[in-house]
């Protein structure tokens, strides 16, 4: 008791003294408090916030030796409102622990998951900036913390969601380069899970792109190497025809919340919207046609990248016809419902205030 009283007075101390930076980016800035709650003994302790600072995570640790980690990545906004709301936490939540179970991992309870979600925004309440687009960004993390050269899942976790106070990530339109070479997840992999070890894999294939005057990579399918996956962290879509298309799940493409948030709204806009396979040789062949009008890439963070070309690294490079006019009309839609501004006809966005109410929610 003793201890969660300093803790409480250190908080109170840490949030009195502080102050948002003038300009905000996306992801930058990190919230002077954190989430923690911790797994031993096989089962979740209690968890708590507590003052942001780095922890003591042994070397030999799992989460560091074998990448025995997952997270996510989630905003609470308060543009319109009096207080914050969630952009469809259930799925944030469940993507979690499916996350979580890939790598051997506890799931983590909804009513955990609740009460750090309803105590951080609640602290940070009012350091969450108002402008649209502008959001506090929240990454829950699970990793191992068993230190062992064995390979074999540790029996400790820890369980963190950590926050940003987020400028909206206005992105540029991109260029994006068919990576040939290396896969992004495998056949059987984790790709669709949301772990880290997926993002080390991409770090190369970023860079040589990068080097190759393109931004990001475009990941096919790691068995044909023929269709079209997504980016390293957005999925992608493009206008074909008219309709709005993105792959078919494949098993390795991550379940965007955004991607399906996009199709439900798009056909709510009377905007057909279809989820085929994706050959990227048809794309490219509906570009120079002028039957695919336009790509882009959507995710939580930027919500939409529009894309001005799709190349290969040396070939050719395919300029798309129309650059961010389906995607700004998709997302002017989406971020009216998340800034409170337009109705919710899809029920999407969740009051965190009440931590019991927002756990019966996540299960949803
Ligand atoms: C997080 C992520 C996305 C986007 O998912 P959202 O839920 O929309 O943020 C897409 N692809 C990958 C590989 C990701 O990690």
């Amino acid at each position: 008791m003793a201890s969660s009283a300093i803790i409480r007075s250190d908080i109170e101390g840490l949030l009195a003294d502080y102050r948002l930076p003038d300009s905000l980016a996306f992801g930058v800035e990190l919230a002077p408090v954190m989430y923690r709650a911790d797994f031993r003994d096989g089962q979740w302790q209690d968890g708590a916030a507590v003052p942001f600072a780095d922890i003591p995570v042994n070397p030999a640790s799992t989460a560091l030796q074998f990448a025995q980690q997952a997270f996510e990545g989630m905003k609470a906004y308060q543009v319109e409102g009096p207080y914050p709301t969630l952009f469809r936490p259930n799925l944030n939540f469940q993507r979690f622990n499916k996350s979580a179970r890939r790598l051997c991992m506890p799931a983590v309870p909804a009513s955990l998951f609740a009460d750090a979600l309803s105590s951080i925004t609640g602290l940070l309440q009012p350091f969450i900036p108002d402008g649209v687009g502008q959001s506090l960004y929240l990454r829950p993390t699970i990793f191992g913390l068993d230190p062992h050269f064995a390979v074999k899942s540790s029996e400790r976790f820890v369980f963190l969601v950590l926050a940003s106070p987020s400028d909206a990530y206005y992105s540029e339109p991109i260029r994006v380069v068919i990576e040939r070479d290396n896969c992004r997840a495998a056949m059987g992999g984790t790709g669709a899970e949301k772990v880290g070890g997926n993002y080390g894999a991409s770090l190369l294939a970023t860079e040589k792109c990068i080097e190759q005057g393109f931004d990001q990579s475009l990941w096919l399918d790691p068995k044909s190497r023929s269709n079209i996956e997504e980016l390293s962290a957005m999925n992608f879509m493009a206008v074909v025809a008219g309709e709005l298309r993105t792959p078919a799940l494949s098993g390795s493409i991550l379940e965007g919340v955004t991607r399906d948030s996009l199709m439900l709204l798009a056909r709510h806009l009377g905007i057909s919207a279809g989820e085929p396979v994706m050959p990227v040789d048809d794309l490219l062949r509906d570009i120079e046609s002028g039957r695919c009008s336009e790509a882009f890439a959507c995710g939580t963070g930027a919500i939409i990248s529009p894309i001005s070309a799709i190349g290969e690294a040396a070939g050719p490079v395919f300029e798309l016809p129309e650059v961010n006019q389906m995607a700004a009309k998709l997302m002017s839609a989406l971020l009216d419902i998340q800034a409170g501004r337009a109705a919710d006809p899809f029920g999407w966005m969740v009051d965190p205030r009440d931590s019991h109410q927002l756990a019966a929610q996540l299960n949803s």
